[in-house]
């Protein structure tokens, strides 16, 4: 069968993007071999989805999760892991399995950037970790740190503070670039003590993690900080390797250009949500997802414009 669509990453961007496909009845599949949400659903707390003061990212993904559900949506938990065009037709590899599809969204985010020093992979899941949801509870009454300055670390940071004994937000600046809301709840917490303009040298410990060594870059002093956890917040790299051999444009971040119709430079290819470059905020992504799915049904439908009015 040759699906009118196949959309790849199962997080606000794409679950959106199957939503709009459903109700302009695009036969389609989408490929999700990780969490279903992404990245949104390791967020402990999400107070800038509109309509919702605050909401668990598990439960905000699970809502979008049934309602593209309840429309009619097959999830695939499988890694596609090639893309090719055969004489028009979008060839999706999982292993050995083949899907096709006329048109294509590639809406596979981002993944957590690693701070890149020794030790880091051997203390995975041992005292390091990129997800506080998911693995705070190890932590409980114990020492933690928080690596970063953005809005993850220092909401990550708050949420630790109510299950570790104590949280070290470690941050290489002076400064932060998170919103100022949630750096006041990080000055309002006691439990909280900040080691700013500090990196961390070394990691020390036998099979589990038991110290850190923090480096002032200033002045160079160093000094060790009795944790046995980790938490790594320092940003994100887009997951586009696989757009690269369809020929789809990515920029010098390694982001897929779209134009407002989300279409990429490839007809029939269109991305959405975090892997675009755009704000990476949840809500953007959904819109940009329903954006995409828009434009491939036009596509489908042989319109040659997209649906942004700008690019009429
Ligand atoms: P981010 O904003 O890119 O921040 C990454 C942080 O890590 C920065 O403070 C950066 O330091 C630091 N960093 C980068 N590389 C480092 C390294 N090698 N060693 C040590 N520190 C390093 O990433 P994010 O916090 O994950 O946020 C990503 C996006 O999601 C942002 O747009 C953010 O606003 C959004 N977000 C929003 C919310 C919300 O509440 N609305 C929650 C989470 C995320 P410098 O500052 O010195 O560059």
């Amino acid at each position: 069968m040759i699906y009118d669509l196949i959309i790849i990453g199962g997080g606000p961007a794409g679950l959106t993007a199957s939503i709009y496909a459903s109700r302009h009845k695009l036969s389609h599949l989408v490929f999700e071999a990780g969490v279903i949400g992404g990245q949104i659903a390791t967020a402990t707390e999400v107070e800038n989805w509109p309509g919702d003061k605050s909401v668990t990212g598990m439960e905000l993904a699970k809502r979008l999760e049934d309602h593209a559900v309840s429309l009619g949506m097959n999830l695939q938990k499988k890694i596609i892991t090639e893309l090719k065009q055969e004489k028009g037709v979008f060839v999706c590899s999982a292993g050995n399995e083949k899907f096709e599809a006329k048109s294509l969204i590639l809406s596979t985010g981002a993944m957590s950037r690693k701070l890149g020093i020794s030790g880091e992979d051997k203390f995975l899941g041992r005292g390091i970790s990129y997800c506080a949801t998911c693995d705070a509870p190890f932590f409980k009454d114990k020492p933690v740190a928080v690596i970063g300055g953005g809005d993850s670390a220092l909401t990550e940071a708050v949420y630790l503070s109510d299950i570790a004994s104590k949280v070290y937000i470690i941050h290489r600046r002076n400064e932060f670039r998170a919103q100022e809301a949630n750096q006041d709840k990080v000055k309002n917490s006691k439990k909280i003590e900040l080691v700013l303009s500090s990196t961390i040298k070394e990691l020390k410990g036998d099979r589990l993690l038991k110290s850190i060594l923090v480096e002032n870059v200033t002045t160079k002093e160093t000094k060790e900080l009795q944790v046995e956890g980790v938490f790594v917040y320092v940003g994100n790299t887009p997951a586009s390797a696989l757009a690269k051999p369809l020929g789809v444009e990515i920029d010098e971040k390694s982001y897929i250009k779209t134009d407002l119709s989300m279409r990429t430079n490839v007809p029939g290819v269109f991305s959405a949500g975090d892997i675009t470059g755009a704000a990476p905020q949840a809500i953007v992504a959904s819109g940009q997802g329903a954006v995409a799915a828009m434009s491939a049904y036009k596509f489908i439908k042989g319109f040659a414009e997209g649906i942004a009015v700008v690019n009429r």
